[in-house]
């Protein structure tokens, strides 16, 4: 069985005012076939935390580990943690002007296979992905990203996890901005390839509506750096209805 575990992280960011650590001590440790939801308010960290899972140089671990099923993710560059295993689709996917979809697509999969898919199955792969995903052919010779709406964005970010099969996937607020049907769609590529695959889920969200899509095995509560609090599924609704407040009240001390 796969474990991504996250130990103690501390990361920080240079900023025009200087040095700033987000990430204060981030623990969590996803295994095999699993979902965890995090959630929290804006500018705790989250997108951080997928960042730097990815390998964005911008974030400077300044201390604990990364590991997925005991090697060290940090040593890796971000095209070897791809190859490992590791997906992230992004809150806000970036446009790549000049390359198809299914060029980057194809170019993708090429990379982290180590080999070309072989063409006539593949095309008929992707065919069958974007149908799934309810993406209209034409896409494919689009240019990633480029003129697309938030929708189409995210459900482009799905095809890729459809397509390239990864260990973990980490899912940075997929559901902002989806209507219901788009909603509905996108969760169930999700659950459609953790099915087939036993993907483990990081599902970074403010909205308790994905996760009746996508049942939670664990909700963790993140603020301010940190994961603050961890529960099933009932720990969403109460977020919901609560909020963040009480747990803000308790880490005011170390802002
Ligand atoms: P969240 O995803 O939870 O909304 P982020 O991880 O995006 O939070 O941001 C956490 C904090 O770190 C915010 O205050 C944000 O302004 C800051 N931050 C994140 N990335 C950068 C960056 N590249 N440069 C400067 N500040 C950043
Ligand atoms: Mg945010
Ligand atoms: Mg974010």
């Amino acid at each position: 069985m796969s474990t991504l575990q996250i130990t103690d992280l501390h990361v920080n960011v240079e900023t025009d005012q200087g040095t700033r650590e987000i990430l204060r001590g981030v623990d969590l440790t996803i295994n095999q076939g699993e979902v965890h939801a995090v959630m929290g308010p804006n500018g705790s960290g989250k997108s951080t935390l997928a960042y730097t899972i990815a390998g964005h140089p911008k974030y400077d671990v300044v201390g604990g580990s990364i590991t997925l099923d005991g090697e060290d993710v940090l040593e890796m560059s971000v095209d070897e943690r791809a190859k490992a295993g590791l997906f992230l689709a992004m809150q806000y996917p970036v446009e790549i002007p000049g390359v198809t979809v299914s060029n980057f697509l194809r170019t993708s999969k090429t990379a982290i296979d180590g080999e070309a898919p072989a063409l006539r199955p593949w095309l008929k792969e992707m065919r069958a992905a974007m149908e799934k995903l309810r993406m209209d052919p034409s896409f494919s010779e689009r240019n990633v990203n480029e003129g697309f709406s938030g929708g189409e964005k995210k459900r482009n970010e799905i095809l890729q996890l459809e397509l390239l099969r990864p260990k973990f996937a980490i899912l940075d607020e997929t559901d902002s901005g989806l209507d219901v049907d788009a909603l509905r769609i996108v969760s169930e590529g999700v659950n459609r390839v953790k099915d087939e695959t036993g993907l483990g889920v990081l599902l970074i969200t403010h909205y308790t509506r994905i996760l009746r899509y996508i049942r939670p095995d664990f909700v963790h509560v993140f603020v301010n750096g940190k994961v603050r609090d961890q529960g099933g599924p009932e720990l969403a609704d109460r977020l919901e209805d609560e909020g963040y407040d009480r747990y803000l009240a308790a880490t005011q001390a170390d802002a």
